[in-house]
């Protein structure tokens, strides 16, 4: 296929075309959460104008719409997984209620006193703490793979961290903080060697990378529609079926049961086991805009326009006295995250912000990751496919004029 016109591409996110501080808006925080298409708000508001009721259950034209809808995008998420099966599609509310889900039903069903679960030094928070919850509850050892200087896992140590005691290793395919992308097929295929399940964290990747669970063979695999330029309050939790249906509901209330009686309650059938209650029907529906804008543009041109981005973000900030990349695997998604020397990486976000350029600043909810780094935290420009070389030399620009200050 024809490489994508960016001019055309940005011209689709509303938000983009603003000025802050009486500059145009150069917005580098997409780690954190990617801008929507005109695609994505449009299904909102036509959902809500048109086709809105809860959804299942319903003897009506508008329910059944509703619930046609909502199942769509179902589909479409297995479709952009390659999962078997639509039932191993569950809808929650983002990553860190995906990996919430896992620790309390996995762990209730599988996690036992002097079991060992896996995590690294790299994970966002949301992989650590309900894993810590987890440990501390059943007395299960939480064992963590270290990172090297340069970001990237200590393969050799997770080997020796396996044993007959692993039930699961939860790691993230690509880091939030640094961009590093982690050899998961093969840690996977090492989990798996020792009996231990294999949790991924996709909320890095899957906007960047081709991901495909039956081709990695991972058990579980977690992420959030709103860095994949859909909306807020959508997550994905993938299943392997045979371990979904060994695992026990997750909250209780409506949608989840087959019958309801004081004596015995029986559960629903897989996927609605675990979707309690009225789930953000809207959201789930307009992220099908988001998935098809997705495909529209393919993950071969996304990840080529990027590492581009990347490139050349990298090859001139490292000009800059001062300027000091941190994280620098080989292989990363768009994430270039550094220090300016003598300064706080908070003041340097806001003499960007003061620019019109958006980027994070701070630990990431990596803290683990930054202690053992040595750092109070970085400042984080992560890119997008609709961002442009242009807006990288201002990057660039300003940054310059900052670190001179101090260098
Ligand atoms: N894991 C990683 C690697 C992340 O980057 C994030 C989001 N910053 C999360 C988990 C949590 O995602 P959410 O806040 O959407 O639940």
């Amino acid at each position: 296929s024809k490489e994508p016109d960016v001019a055309k591409i940005r011209s689709r996110f509303p938000v983009l075309d603003q000025e802050v501080n009486g500059k145009p808006l150069a917005y580098f925080d997409n780690a954190a959460s990617t801008q929507k298409p005109v695609e994505v708000i449009s299904a909102l508001k036509e959902y809500y104008e048109h086709h809105h009721s809860n959804i299942h259950r319903g003897a009506h034209t508008l329910a059944a719409r509703a619930t046609d809808l909502f199942e769509r995008t179902r589909s479409s998420v297995r479709a952009f997984i390659n999962a078997r099966d639509v039932e191993e599609v569950i809808f929650t509310k983002g990553t860190t209620d995906s990996i919430n889900l896992v620790a309390a039903t996995f762990g209730k069903a599988f996690i036992q006193q002097g079991d060992e679960v896996i995590i690294s030094t790299m994970e966002h928070h949301s992989n650590i703490v309900p894993w810590q919850m987890l440990c501390e509850a059943t007395n299960a050892v939480l064992k963590i793979i270290p990172v090297t200087e340069n970001g990237e896992l200590d393969l050799q140590a997770y080997e020796e961290l396996l044993s007959e005691k692993t039930r699961l290793v939860a790691v993230v395919h690509a880091s939030n903080a640094l961009g590093t992308i982690n050899p998961i097929k093969k840690m996977i295929q090492l989990a798996h060697q020792h009996g231990a399940r294999f949790l991924v964290d996709g909320a890095q990747s899957l906007a960047h990378l081709e991901v495909d669970v039956q081709e990695l063979d991972c058990d579980f695999l977690a992420f959030s529609a709103h860095k994949l330029y859909g909306p807020t309050g959508v997550g994905v939790l993938y299943g392997k079926r045979e371990l979904l249906e060994a695992m026990p509901p997750y909250q209780g209330g409506g949608e989840m049961i087959r019958e309801v009686t004081f004596a015995k309650t029986t559960y629903n059938d897989l996927p609605y086991k675990f979707e309690a209650g009225t789930p953000n029907i809207a959201d789930v529906v307009a992220f099908d805009a988001a998935l098809s804008f997705i495909q529209s543009i393919g993950k071969k041109w996304i990840q080529r326009l990027e590492s581009q981005l990347l490139a050349h973000a990298m090859e001139r900030c490292s000009e800059i006295k001062g300027f000091v990349p941190v994280g620098t695997a080989k292989d990363k998604v768009s994430v270039m995250s550094f220090t300016i020397r003598n300064m706080h990486p908070f003041d340097v976000g806001m003499m960007l912000d003061a620019s019109g350029i958006a980027v994070r600043t701070g630990h990431h909810c990596t803290q683990p990751l930054m202690d053992r780094l040595g750092l109070e935290g970085t400042v984080r420009a992560s890119f997008a496919v609709y961002n442009t070389v242009e807006e990288i030399d201002r990057l660039y620009e300003s940054l310059v004029r900052i670190a001179k200050r101090k260098n």
